[in-house]
């Protein structure tokens, strides 16, 4: 399993694989799976049918290590449009960024920038997430994430369980009072810098997730989020919440389109506040193959599609 995880990891980072893999039509039907489609109008019309069911969202358009100023500039202004268009429909829905998308591999100041002009056109009472990548731009996201947070309380960061080191940013992050989101960890980390194991990973989502929703309580973290798909860990943390007597909707659980949808329901017709990340645009390779390295059963679904009509 690990080394499937490990060959699909590698995969998702090879050029070769990517201009040759999107142009199947069996891939992009597995893709399908996972996205509305690929444009901002097809998360438009998911975002709409989740509202209906009192499920929220949040939307990322695809994409990643950009290394040109004109491109990073085109996304800055493409999540500018979307905002407006969000604000416009007054759907719950929220934006989420990767910071190598905005131009971090050109530089953290010119990402900062770009960055700061989402945020301010996003109202104060939603966030802006920010999703959190590979371990070697841990610092540097931080780095932005800390300084965009002292002009905009509504700014919020993804922290990942499977690294050593979560704990202590977080710790570090309190007094700040940030917005998290608590996901494992996509990414190949080596096991100097990740726990390599998934008890492990899942035992200190655990433990940081009742660190998150005490520091929620006490109103030193604006916003609690997880960002997961694993039914046992949420009713685990559901069941700590429950003990504590926090109120339902204080549990955030947020989760990928088209993964888990009966849990989605349920969370949120019982009171908790459920949220779905809907993907779109068209540069989805690597995103994809990191959801088949989550589960290999998703490769099997892949190659049936081989078959389909
Ligand atoms: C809202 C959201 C935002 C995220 N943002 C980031 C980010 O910024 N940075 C980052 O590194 N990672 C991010 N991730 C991905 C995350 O790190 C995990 O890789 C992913 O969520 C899988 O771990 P898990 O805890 O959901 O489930 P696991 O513990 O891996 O699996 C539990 C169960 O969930 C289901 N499941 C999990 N993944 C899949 C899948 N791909 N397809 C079908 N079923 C599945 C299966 O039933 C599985 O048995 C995000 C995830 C979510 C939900």
């Amino acid at each position: 399993m690990a080394l499937m995880r490990s060959m699909l990891l590698a995969a998702s980072q090879s050029v070769w694989l990517r201009e040759r893999a999107v142009k199947y039509p069996f891939v992009r039907r597995s893709v399908s799976r996972f996205m509305p489609g690929e444009t901002l109008d097809a998360a438009l019309a998911a975002a709409q049918k989740l509202q209906l069911k009192n499920i929220g969202s949040v939307f990322t358009h695809l994409g990643e290590n950009v290394r040109d100023r004109g491109e990073a500039r085109k996304v800055t202004e493409h999540y500018l449009e979307v905002l407006d268009r969000i604000h416009e429909s007054k759907l719950p829905t929220e934006v989420s960024v990767k910071l190598t998308q905005l131009g971090l591999d050109l530089s953290p100041e010119f990402c900062s920038d770009n960055l700061e002009q989402i945020i301010r056109r996003e109202s104060p009472a939603a966030t802006v997430w920010v999703d959190m990548e590979a371990s070697n731009y841990v610092d540097v996201t931080l780095d932005i994430y800390k300084n965009a947070l002292k002009n905009h309380p509504n700014a919020g960061v993804c922290l990942q369980s499977y690294l050593r080191r979560t704990q202590k940013d977080l710790a570090e992050m309190l007094p700040l009072r940030p917005a998290i989101r608590l996901v494992n960890g996509a990414y190949n980390e080596p096991s100097d810098i990740a726990f390599p194991k998934k008890a492990d990973v899942d035992e200190n989502y655990f433990v940081i997730a009742q660190e998150l929703l005490r520091a929620q309580s006490d109103g030193k973290c604006a916003r609690a989020a997880f960002g997961t798909h694993d039914v046992s860990l949420i009713r685990r943390i559901a069941d700590f919440a429950g003990q504590q007597g926090y109120q339902k909707s204080a549990l955030e659980v947020q989760m990928l389109y088209g993964i888990q949808r009966a849990e989605q329901e349920r969370l949120a017709r019982e009171g908790y506040r459920s949220i779905v990340l809907v993907a779109y645009g068209s540069y989805w390779y690597p995103w994809f193959v990191r959801r088949l390295a989550e589960r290999p059963a998703n490769l099997w679904f892949m190659l049936r599609n081989v078959f389909a009509s």
